[in-house]
This record gives structure tokens, sequence and C-alpha cells, in this order.
């Protein structure tokens, strides 16, 4: 498909004034068994359908349209630097192991719209897994491997599962965290029970194996080594997945995303945002447990027909398990990667890194670095960006948008970054900023107001809440008065030139004195601190003010935290900071020092958790706290 348009803004207003005649045409990027009959059909809003009539199969469209053209070229690239494994799969020897694994979960009684939920490491296999299940039209449900057993058994209770996919054991910084007791307790657990469970043996843990229930992946590849599963023709509005939000502010919902609809959009943003072409290769350092794991290591690159990597591990550590601060950059140059995507939470590990590693290798492919998942604070950008001397590109969206909302589309017109801002809206996306009170649209430049989209959504975006339409519309669609407008929950301002930017959670705001501050801001201004590492600022209930800012502070320099005079000093300046930068009323009434801040196991920070501790309140679910350590050390902060 030749690029017929000529600017970003042109793009963008045809994708909004004749949405059908748009996504008609980006529609031509997948491979359709049948030709769709309506393009977009609102008629029942907020609920949309893309491409009605049509049918087509993500795995067809990852794998087996590729093997003509490609099917000797890398499609899966697997390393982990947990085990030292690496190893290349071809479009064609993927086309074998997904049929194996398709093979193996008919036979155990998988078939279109059953759910599968796979609770698995980073290993080839899982990816084998999800694309066998878009193959037979299952629907997979992925659960970040290692969550604990409560949290898994919530889950399986959500996805009623037919069949659950796992391994004996993940690994994370050479500590081996068998998988199987947790999952063999969530089932204890969870009301409903699984038919089956599929076992990858890893040979990192023993397995206690239920007879009559658990099987191993090594029996049944074998057992289906030849065999031959053709992709399902789906309904483009047939269920693809589930996954669950990160549960940053609260219960986790189930998003539940199509088949044609997400294709298309994924094989759109891989052409227009991320400017990629076949043959290439992609690198993003999530997990399959999150949804830039299903889009950007899993379908998108491969739709596009490149190359994905596939890494389990830190970002510090080498193929040997030794420190190792290179080790993506190595990678990148080994496989010519030209597209990374990662999160601004892994730069900052890698800050700390020796700086000399950025030049150690030849980057010299890479034409972008994507970042996501929560707000770039301007250091990190210009450490990063300083560093690779390529674009560094924010992109803002959430598990429910499928792919980024607002970010900056070089594969259409190259438009330069600004520092702190993730872009522009993306085609498709109808985006404004209300007053969170009236309901009233904010036209001018910078006002404030909550980041909301207007429907109908466009393809990729979820379609509901899995077997919840009502928490659908009442959780996204009514919050804001008067108007039917999906909300982001976030909040976010416009600039002269048209560029967003994203100033925190709705739910992150603190009222002091009457006075109504984002916690984002005031954290913004307190990183731009030399000393500063890494800060969260919460609200703590006051019963002269309403509420009055706490912040806790990483600092660059650890021995602040033995030394009181230095902690005092430092507190000082970054106090006479925010006053310069914001006024007094968002003064943090204390900083405290802490080594590390408690995050999900996705790298956000969990400030409910902290404010919950900090106001003595129970902290409520904790499954997706990745360090509980650095709740514990806030909860002694404030008793010191
Ligand atoms: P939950 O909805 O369960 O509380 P969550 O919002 O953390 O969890 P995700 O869907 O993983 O779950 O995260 C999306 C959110 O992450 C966005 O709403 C926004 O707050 C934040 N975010 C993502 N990308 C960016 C970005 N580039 N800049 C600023 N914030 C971002
Ligand atoms: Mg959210």
């Amino acid at each position: 498909m030749p690029k017929a348009h000529t600017s970003y803004a042109e793009f963008y207003k045809q994708s909004i004034d004749q949405p059908d005649a748009f996504w008609a045409e980006q529609a031509k990027l997948i491979d359709w068994f049948e030709p769709f009959t309506r393009v977009c059909n609102d008629d029942k809003p907020p609920f949309v359908h893309w491409f009605e009539g049509g049918k087509t199969n993500l795995c067809h469209n990852a794998v087996d349209r590729h093997l003509a053209t490609r099917g000797e070229q890398a499609a899966l690239i697997y390393v982990s630097s947990e085990t030292g494994v690496e190893k290349t799969y071809s479009f064609g020897q993927l086309h074998l192991e997904v049929q194996r694994m398709a093979a193996s979960l008919k036979a155990m009684g998988v078939g279109r719209g059953d759910r599968v939920l796979i609770y698995m490491p980073m290993i080839a296999e899982a990816a084998f897994a999800m694309l066998a299940c878009a193959r037979i039209g299952a629907i997979h449900c992925v659960v970040f491997g290692g969550f604990a057993s409560g949290s898994l058994a919530s889950r399986i209770d959500d996805a009623l599962p037919k069949v659950i996919v796992s391994a004996d054991a993940g690994s994370r910084s050479g500590k081996v965290t068998a998988y199987k007791p947790l999952l063999d307790e969530a089932i204890r657990l969870s009301s409903h029970k699984p038919e089956a469970v599929l076992l990858v043996d890893r040979g990192l843990a023993a397995m206690d194996m239920t007879p009559g229930r658990d099987l191993r992946w090594s029996d049944l590849r074998a057992k289906y080594m030849h065999a031959v599963v053709a992709c399902e023709a789906l309904d483009s509005t047939a269920i693809s997945y589930t996954i669950y939000t990160s549960g940053t502010t609260g219960k986790p919902k189930g998003v539940q995303r199509d088949t044609g609809g997400y294709a298309v959009a994924l094989a759109a943003s891989m052409r227009h945002i991320f400017d990629c072409n076949a043959g290439e290769t992609y690198f993003s350092t999530s997990d399959i447990g999150w949804v830039v794991g299903h889009s950007y290591i899993i379908y998108g690159p491969l739709i596009a027909g490149m190359a994905t990597i596939m890494y389990e591990g830190l970002p510090t550590h080498g193929m040997d398990g030794q420190p190792n601060g290179g080790i993506w950059w190595s990678l990148v140059e080994k496989y010519k990667v030209t597209a990374m995507f990662s999160a601004p939470t892994a730069v900052r590990v890698l800050k700390k890194q020796d700086p000399a590693l950025l030049k150690k290798y030849d980057l010299s492919s890479l034409r972008a670095l994507y970042l996501a998942g929560e707000p770039l604070d301007e250091p990190t950008a210009r450490w990063i960006s300083d560093g690779l001397n390529v674009p560094i590109i924010d992109n803002y969206w959430q598990t429910e948008t499928g792919w980024p909302l607002i970010t900056i589309a070089n594969g259409v017109e190259k438009k330069p970054s600004k520092f702190g801002s993730p872009g522009i809206p993306m085609y498709g996306y109808r985006v404004k900023i209300v007053n969170e009170l009236t309901g009233d649209e904010l036209t001018g430049p910078n006002e404030k107001g909550v980041v909301v989209i207007e429907g109908p959504t466009p393809p990729g975006f979820m379609q509901t809440i899995w077997q919840d339409d009502a928490r659908f519309v009442n959780t996204y669609w009514k919050s804001v008065p008067g108007k039917m407008v999906y909300s982001t929950f976030d909040w976010g301002i416009r600039d002269e030139d048209g560029y967003y930017f994203i100033l925190g959670r709705t739910d992150d705001v603190i009222n002091v004195a009457g006075h109504r501050l984002g916690t984002r801001e005031i954290e913004e201004s307190i990183s731009g601190h030399v000393s500063v590492a890494e800060v969260a600022v919460v609200g703590v209930a006051d019963a002269l003010k309403g509420q009055v800012a706490m912040a806790f502070v990483v600092p660059r320099d650890s021995s602040v935290l033995g030394d009181r005079a230095a902690a005092m000093k430092l507190e000082g300046e970054i106090m006479k900071r925010v006053d310069g930068d914001l006024g007094a009323v968002a003064r943090p009434s204390r900083v405290r020092f802490v080594s590390a801040l408690p995050k999900t196991r996705s790298g956000k920070l969990l400030r409910r958790a902290i404010q919950a501790v900090c106001e003595g309140r129970d902290a409520g679910d904790l499954t997706t706290l990745d360090d509980p350590a650095a709740l514990q050390q806030i909860r002694e902060r404030l008793l010191s």
C-alpha cells in the first residue's frame, strides 16, 4: 500500500471525518478469509463492532501468511539471560511449534470460545500457546507469571478456563520461583477448576503432577510432532483474548479484545507509529503478562513480518548470569534491532549503569526507542536520548486501548518530540480534555482537565470488560457528567502546538487547604533536583489542611540514607525547589529517604499503597506489588 498521505494532520483528519474509508484502507494490511460487509457498527454506543461480516485469524496473519515469502526468516528470537538459552525460530519453525501446541490444546478439549489461561514465564512456549489459542479460536487469558496464588485464583474464577498452560518455574535475577505449587494452590483456592493443565518442564524445579489433570508438553509435543491444524476462520468480532489491567488504582479490570479490529490496529501501528518494515527486528523488553507483550512482543511484530525478540531476564545481567548492564544493547547489535520498546522504569535502572556501555556496541541499526507505561521524566529522557542518539518516543496508552493513543506517527510524517509530552492524538482517536466536574470541553492551550476519548473508539480498543458490560459502561463511560465519553482517568493538558502532556492519574490529586494539586507535578519538580534518583508523592489526610503532600525520595547517593545531616539538608533543598516551581502550598510536609519505592510488577509506582500506609490504613490488594520490602521501609521511615 503506497503512503498516499503527505501530512499527519491530513491523515488524522481523514481518520476522524471518514472513518469507514480510512479503516477500510488500513484493513488491507491484513489477510481476510472473507471480506467484511460493514466497517464500523456503533449502533449501540459505547459498544463498537469493527469489520462485521469479515472473517480472519490472528495466528494466520502473524505466522502462516509469511510462510511463502519468509518461511526461513527469523520470527521469534528467544533470549534468556536467566538460563543462558538463546534460540531463533524461523516463521516455518514457529508454524510447526504452534500447530503442535494447537493440536495438544484440541486434544485437551479446547475449542472456539473456550478460555485458556496462560500462567507462564517468558519462554518461547508461552508464545506458542498464545498463537495456538488464536489459531483455534480459543480465548487466551495470560496472567503474569509469578503472581501469587490468591491473585491467580481470582483470575481463574473470572476467566473460567477449560485448560491452564503453565511451566515448572520462572527465574528472576537467578532466583528460581517454582510456579507449579503456586498454580496448584491457586486451583485449590478457586471455585472453578480447569479440566486439564499443560506443563512445560524447563528443568528448573520439580513438579508434583496431578494424575488425570496434568499433562506434560514434552509428551504432547512428541505425540503431535507432525500435526496439521488449520487456522479457524473467525468472525472479526470474535473475542481473541482478555487481559487484566495492572491494578495500580484498584481491582484489575478484565479487558476484552476482538480479532479483526485488533489485527488491523496492530498492522497499522507497526507501519504508521513504529515505522517498521517486514524483515527487520523488533525488541520489546516487556512481558507477555502485560498488554505491551501481547501487542508488541507477539502479535504486532509478527503480523508485520518482523522478527521479535522475547527476552527473559533483567537489563543488568548477561547470558552468563554475571552483571552486565549492556545486555540489551548487545542484543540490538547482534540482531540488528530497528525498533526497541521499553518503559521509563527500565531506563532508570540502566541509568545507574556505566554510560560507556552505550558506546560499546554498534547500535546503528536502531531507528528509535519507544517508551510507555508511565510518565517519562525529562532527565531520564535526556539521558537515554544523549546516549543512544536516536529519537526517544514516549507513547501514552492503556491496557484498554491496546495500542498508543497519544504519540508521534513517524511512519506517516516525521515530527519532533517534545520532552515531557508523548505527542499528539493518534489516527482514529477523538481525544478531548474536559473539565471533570462540568464535563465542558477545554479547548484553550494549557487548560488542565481529564483526558477522554469520544466514541466510536477505533479498532483494537477494548470491546468491553469480560462478562461485565455494565461495569464497562459504568466505569469508563459515565464518569464525566452529561456526556458519554471514555475516561482515561488521567489528567492532561494540550499546549499551543497541540502536544499533550499527561499530568498523572485522577486518583492522584490532592487537596491542600482548598488547592487541588497533582502529585505528578510535585514529583516532576522534585525529580529535577540533581541528587534525586526517584520520587513518589502522595496526599495524606491532615486534620487541619484536608491533605498534605508527603514525598518519598530515592537519593542518587545512598549514603544520604544513613546520614541524618545530609538527609535534612537535601530535604530542605527539595522543599525550596517545590516552593519555587509550584508555590508553598505544594511543598511536601515531609520528605523521607528510602532505598526503593513500591512498584507493581510492571514497574509502576503503587501510590495507593504508599498512601494507605501513610494514613495507617490497610494497604489493600498487594498482589501486584513487586517488592514488599519497599513498602515495609516506608512504614519504618514513617515511625523514625
Ligand atoms: P489499573 O487501571 O488497574 O489501575 P494501570 O492503569 O496501571 O492499572 P495500565 O493499563 O497498565 O494499568 O496503565 C495505563 C496507565 O499508565 C495510563 O492510564 C497512565 O496513567 C499510565 N501511562 C501509560 N503510558 C504513559 C505515558 N507515556 N505517560 C504517562 N502516563 C502513562
Ligand atoms: Mg488504568
